[in-house]
């Protein structure tokens, strides 16, 4: 008889916890989340959902015509003088459109959707460390405290996932820690109650200036994302590429930026809704390797944010369901070498998927992150729509892997040519 508690742990229940999660109940496994918050909490996010990320959501099961979600058609890019509006691509393998929806619920409505799906949660739970096997050297479980109180708990399950955000604290524990040669941003974020909030395109800015020295750029790129609920998510990020990175006040820098906006946009101290907050964004497979002794490691636990556009729900959700599918056949294999085996498939498959186009990604990020380069791309791409929806399908990775256009065929070209990360 097996003391197992579940034929999976899940530590963590954001949309990669709950991604995984919703595939492994769907595939018939026992799956625990252990998640150290109460829902509904809050996660420092843009909250913007690309066609990618829309196509994830989708794939659980949850009600986007529901109220709540905000509908955007497309990017709306702000530099160099100009401002383009480019729709999201027509594919046969994405919707056409994205969606806004505040962090505060979102996460719960997935991991609602999980639970609804038959996996058991557990709340108030913090992963304290991973419980290994002195024989095989494998883990085998998650030590836990659990409540105020911390008392404290052992969880059985032959796998783990790790999908624990960008602390990244199980994996840690396990020796696997962050690439400081791989791309990381660090991003703020306010809300502000603004008419601006029925925006039904995203909104990106190559170009950050201040109230008061308008000759000046400030460092990082910007988004305003319309909630479609009377506020607007405001924030600004920077990349480890640029000097700037860990050397500015980003708070001070995005009240800075709100000061320069026109009045009737509303954004300003008395119609801010909660404190600036910041977090970074673990971008290009930032820590490997993505598979160790019986843990996976999905989303931003495994540094899985599109390092060209700081996107980072989608790729935690499409690798909780990699994750899922491989775990339940691994599962179902009938020794721990063939286990180990089947596991082996998954960051095989994640390298695979994203390799290319996150080396690419890479290469990206230390480019722009010299102004001189932005600003001449800035300066000669803008005054081209081709070239710009050529440009949104790169960032969005937003491409038909069959029978796509040529740009298309470019990118997907372009991704398998190089060397995977
Ligand atoms: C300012 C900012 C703006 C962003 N904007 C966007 C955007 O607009 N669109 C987009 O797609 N991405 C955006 N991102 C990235 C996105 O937020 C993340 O990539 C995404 O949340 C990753 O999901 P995840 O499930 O991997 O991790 P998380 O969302 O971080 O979830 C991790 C979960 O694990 C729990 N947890 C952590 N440690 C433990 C533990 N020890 N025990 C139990 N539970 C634990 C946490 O409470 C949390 O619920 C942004 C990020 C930042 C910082």
């Amino acid at each position: 008889m097996s003391q197992d508690d579940a034929d999976v742990i899940v530590v963590g229940g954001g949309p990669g916890g709950a991604a995984t999660a919703f595939h492994l109940a769907h595939h018939g496994a026992k799956v625990l989340v252990l998640e150290k918050s109460e829902y509904p909490r809050e996660k420092v996010c843009g909250d913007g959902l690309t066609p990618r990320g829309v196509k994830q959501v989708i794939a659980m099961g949850v009600d986007v015509n529901a109220k709540g979600w905000w509908r955007n058609r497309g990017l709306r890019v702000i530099g160099g003088g100009v401002r383009l509006e480019l729709d999201w691509p027509d594919l046969a393998s994405f919707p056409n459109y994205g969606l806004t929806r505040t962090r505060m619920d979102f996460d719960e409505l997935l991991v609602q959707a999980a639970t609804d799906a038959g996996a058991e949660l557990h709340t108030s739970t913090t992963a304290t460390g991973p419980v290994t096997d002195d024989r095989t050297g494998r883990v085998v479980g998650v030590e836990a405290t659990v409540g105020p109180d911390k008392q404290p708990r052992v969880y059985r399950a032959p796998i783990v996932v790790a999908a624990d955000g960008v602390s990244g604290r199980f994996p840690l524990a396990l020796g696997v820690t962050k690439r400081d040669d791989r791309p990381i941003g660090v991003a703020v974020r306010r809300y502000y109650r603004s008419p601006r909030h029925d925006d039904d395109y995203l909104e990106s800015w190559l170009e950050l200036r201040g109230r008061n020295d308008q000759s000046k750029l400030l460092p990082g790129y910007g988004w305003i994302f319309g909630m479609g609920d009377g506020r607007v998510n405001v924030g600004l990020g920077v990349l480890n590429s640029s000097v700037e990175f860990g050397k500015s006040n980003y708070r001070e820098m995005l009240v800075d930026w709100m000061a320069a906006t026109p009045p009737d946009w509303q954004m300003s101290e008395e119609t801010a809704d909660g404190p600036i907050l910041g977090a970074a964004l673990p971008m290009g497979f930032n820590r490997v390797p993505h598979y160790t002794r019986g843990v996976m490691l999905v989303g931003d636990s495994g540094g899985m944010v599109n390092p060209f556009n700081g996107e980072g729900i989608a790729y935690a959700m499409e690798s909780g369901a990699l994750a899922a599918e491989v775990a339940v056949q691994a599962l179902a294999e009938p020794d721990l070498a063939r286990r180990e085996r089947a596991l082996q498939h998954y960051p095989a498959e994640l390298k695979a998927r994203y390799g290319g186009y996150y080396r690419l990604g890479g290469w990206f990020v230390k480019l722009i992150g010299r102004p001189e380069i932005m600003r001449f791309a800035t300066k000669h791409g803008m005054p081209h729509p081709t070239l710009m929806r050529f440009v949104l399908k790169l960032l969005a990775n937003l491409t038909d892997p069959r029978g796509g256009d040529a740009m298309d065929r470019v990118i997907n070209a372009m991704s398998r040519a190089v060397p995977a990360v």
